[in-house]
C-alpha cells in the first residue's frame, strides 16, 4: 500500500491511498468519526436566561461549539471509559455570564483551562436585548463521536474510488463529451485532435461526458483498489492528528484480535 499527501492545511488533508481495499480503507474512515476523543461541553447549569431561546435550545448549541481538542488539551483528561468520567471535577469548567444588548459570542464562554477553549470567538450563541441576563456554568468532557456528534471532530471523512477516464479510438472523436463536463476536467484541443483530460483527482464520476457522447467515445470507471481520502475537521484538531488517532485505535483492534487468537479463542 502506497499513501501519498496531496494537500494539507490547518482543517483539511487530502491523501491518495493505492492499492488498498474498500473495508480497510472504510475502517479507517469509520474509526476517525466515531473513534477519536475529543471535548465538548456536557452539562450545563443554566441559572439565569432572559433571552428567547429555549435552555435547551441554547444548551444543545454550547455542546456543538468546537472546543480545542488537540493532544496537549487532550493529556492528562478523563476518557468516558474511565471509571471518574461521570464525576463532575473532573471537566474543565466554563463560565458564561453577559447582559444585554448584545449578541453573545462562543468568546464570551471562559475557560477554567487556558488551553481548552473556543475553537473560533466568533460563533453566535444567543442574541440579548436591553437588560436581558445570561448566566451559565457548563462542564465540558471528552467523548467520542460514537455517542455524540459534537464528539465527532470531523466535518468530511469521505473516500473516493480514484476516476479512471478512457478514450475509444476506434470512433470518431466526440468533441461534445468536453463541454458536457460540469467541472472542466476535460479540454478539447482541435488543433492536436484531443481530449485533454486537466484534473481527473476532480472528477465526481457523474458520466454527464458519457451520456453525452452519442457514439461511445469516453468512458469513465474507477480503479478499484487506489482511492482518495478527504479529511476535513471543525478546527478542534488537526486533520493529521485525527488520522493518526484513528489508525491507533483501528490498530488496537486488530491487537486484541490478535492476542484473542493467539490465546486460542477461548476469551
Ligand atoms: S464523469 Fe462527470 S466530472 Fe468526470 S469527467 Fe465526466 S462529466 Fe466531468
Amino acid at each position: 500500500m502506497e499513501i501519498e499527501v496531496k494537500s494539507q492545511k490547518d482543517d483539511e488533508i487530502v491523501f491518495i491511498v493505492r492499492d488498498a481495499e474498500v473495508p480497510f480503507v472504510n475502517a479507517i474512515r469509520r474509526c476517525a468519526m466515531v473513534n477519536v476523543p475529543k471535548i465538548a461541553i456536557e452539562d450545563v447549569n443554566i441559572i439565569r436566561n432572559d433571552s428567547a431561546m429555549f435552555n435547551e435550545v441554547l444548551a444543545h448549541r454550547l455542546g456543538l461549539t468546537p472546543l480545542v481538542s488537540d493532544l496537549d488539551a487532550l493529556e492528562g483528561l478523563s476518557l468516558p471509559e474511565d471509571d471518574d468520567w461521570e464525576e463532575y471535577s473532573n471537566g474543565i469548567m466554563f463560565t458564561l455570564n453577559e447582559v444585554g444588548p448584545k449578541v453573545v459570542y462562543s468568546k464570551h464562554l471562559i475557560s477554567s483551562d487556558s488551553k481548552i477553549k473556543p475553537v473560533y470567538d466568533t460563533i453566535p450563541l444567543v442574541k440579548l436585548k436591553e437588560d436581558e441576563e445570561l448566566k451559565i456554568e457548563a462542564v465540558a468532557k471528552v467523548g467520542y463521536g460514537k455517542e455524540h456528534a459534537k464528539w465527532m471532530p470531523t466535518t468530511v471523512c469521505a473516500y473516493k474510488q480514484y476516476p479512471d477516464i478512457t478514450f475509444n479510438d476506434d470512433v470518431e472523436i466526440d468533441y461534445d463529451c468536453a463541454s458536457a463536463c460540469p467541472r472542466g476536467i476535460l479540454k478539447s484541443d482541435r488543433r492536436s485532435k484531443k481530449i485533454k483530460i486537466l484534473d481527473i483527482e476532480n472528477c465526481a464520476m457523474c458520466k454527464s461526458c458519457v451520456r453525452a457522447s452519442t457514439n461511445g467515445y469516453i468512458n469513465v470507471g474507477y480503479r478499484e483498489n487506489d482511492f482518495i481520502f478527504r479529511i476535513e475537521t471543525d478546527g478542534s484538531m488537526p486533520p493529521k492528528e485525527v488520522l493518526l488517532k484513528a489508525c491507533e485505535v483501528l490498530g488496537e483492534k486488530a491487537d486484541k484480535f490478535i492476542r484473542f487468537s493467539e490465546e486460542g479463542g477461548s476469551k
